[in-house]
């Protein structure tokens, strides 16, 4: 269960003025009211984040890890919310808040950004007896599950630095013990929309966060801004974490950033990560590497597919190694990859996985051959972000697994 926060329960004590449910005359005399510590157990119920920033999607990602039935409120959202809402994984009401917007959650959650904004939804909520929970306000530190990204002490500010960390595959489970340290020294949390957003939602409410998603085919921050606001956060004296999906090296961009910094005299660290390349097959029972069956394997981006004059593979090679072929970013292109390695003799027979939303509770393993991926083109509910496995690994695990 995930801890959400402290509640302030309008108790009969503290109303001072009856239930009319609509501001006027409804007095509360909640300043000095005793919060509520609750762990609420709020998986399958609606819930609505009132907001579409930083502070919005930390408690979205919270709300994900606990299951609820997210609804975000707000006009303009950050791309992260724009990817789940696309992705079927929220409701996106692309509106400001409006009281009703209250009438069919059990919780709401406001999160604009802004104390005023965030004050005005409570005081709505509380009139129409909605539990609410406020982003601004003090809520409780959530117990640690092993290394706190909170700090137990207060952060020091001192000389700005840049931690680029690979977040593993998306479980907040799957990030490194490095990685949480160096969460819980940050200041500012630069995040990608694969990244693990479930830790953003134990940080400590003082903490930056901003989403640089790239959305493939959709919104997206470019490279250049990204490198310029890790190195103007950091000259400001901020420690700052760039938490990316898997390991910032692998496909991840992460040399350009740190190239970037240390051209611009920013201290740099890189904390490695758990590829998505191979946990997340592994996640799906698929090992890339099983003896008997494959003695090694290839990780190659499908961006470029075969035949585009900016490719650089030589699939030939690829379709004779004998070794397993990982593809990412490859949904889109896979027809032509699949195409290039059967005109280069792989075999028509070969399996092939494609596993979505790996680490996620929503993960799906679809599995096919190459020949049926040529005559019927990319499966039915593959969609991005997703690893496609070629090789008999695929059909490896034990009935279970
Ligand atoms: N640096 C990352 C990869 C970034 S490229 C890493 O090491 O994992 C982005 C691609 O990674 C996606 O298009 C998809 O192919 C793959 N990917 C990342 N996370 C994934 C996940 N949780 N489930 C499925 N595919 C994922």
């Amino acid at each position: 269960m995930t801890r959400l926060g402290a509640v302030a329960v309008p108790s009969e004590v503290n109303v001072v003025h009856g239930n009319t449910g609509c501001g006027r005359g409804v007095k509360v005399a909640h300043q000095q009211a005793t919060l509520l510590p609750v762990n609420l157990d709020v998986g399958g119920l609606p819930v609505t984040v009132v907001g579409g920033g930083g502070a919005a999607l930390r408690r979205v990602a919270a709300l994900r890890e606990a299951r609820a039935d997210v609804t975000v409120v707000a006009a303009h959202v950050v791309p992260a919310i724009e990817d789940l809402a696309d992705r079927g994984q929220l409701h996106w009401v692309r509106r400001d808040f409006s009281a009703d917007d209250l009438s069919s959650a059990s919780l709401v959650m406001a999160a604009t950004g802004r104390s005023g904004q965030d004050a005005a939804v409570a005081d709505q909520a509380r009139a129409r007896r909605v539990l609410c929970l406020r982003a601004d306000g003090d809520a409780p530190a959530q117990p640690p599950r092993t290394v706190p990204v909170r700090a137990g002490e207060p952060r020091r500010r001192g000389e700005g630095r840049v931690v680029l960390v690979g977040g593993g595959p998306g479980d907040p489970g799957l990030i490194t013990v490095r990685g949480r340290e160096v969460l819980a020294a940050a200041d500012v949390v630069v995040v990608d929309r694969l990244a693990p957003v479930g830790v953003l939602a134990d940080l400590a409410d003082d903490v930056e966060v901003v989403d640089v998603s790239k959305v493939p085919r959709g919104r997206f921050t470019p490279q250049e801004q990204i490198n310029d606001l890790l190195v103007e956060h950091a000259r400001r004296g901020s420690t700052v974490v760039r938490l990316k999906g898997g390991d910032p090296f692998v496909f991840g961009r992460g040399m350009e950033e740190a190239q970037a910094c240390a051209a611009a005299g920013v201290p740099v660290e890189v904390v490695p990560g758990v590829t998505s390349a191979v946990s997340v097959p592994a996640l799906a029972g698929i090992p890339v590497t099983h003896r008997g069956l494959s003695q090694g394997f290839s990780v190659v981006s499908g961006h470029v597919p075969p035949g585009h004059p900016g490719s650089t593979i030589d699939w030939g090679a690829l379709a004779r190694s004998g070794t397993t072929l990982v593809v990412l970013m490859g949904v889109h292109t896979l027809p032509l990859v699949v195409a290039a390695l059967l005109a280069e003799g792989r075999d028509p027979g070969t399996p092939l996985a494609c596993v979505v939303d790996g680490a996620s509770a929503t993960q799906q393993v679809v599995v096919s051959t190459l020949a049926e991926v040529a005559s019927s083109g990319v499966p039915p509910l593959v969609r991005p972000p997703a690893i496609v496995v070629i090789g008999p690994v695929v059909g490896a695990a034990p009935a279970g697994l």
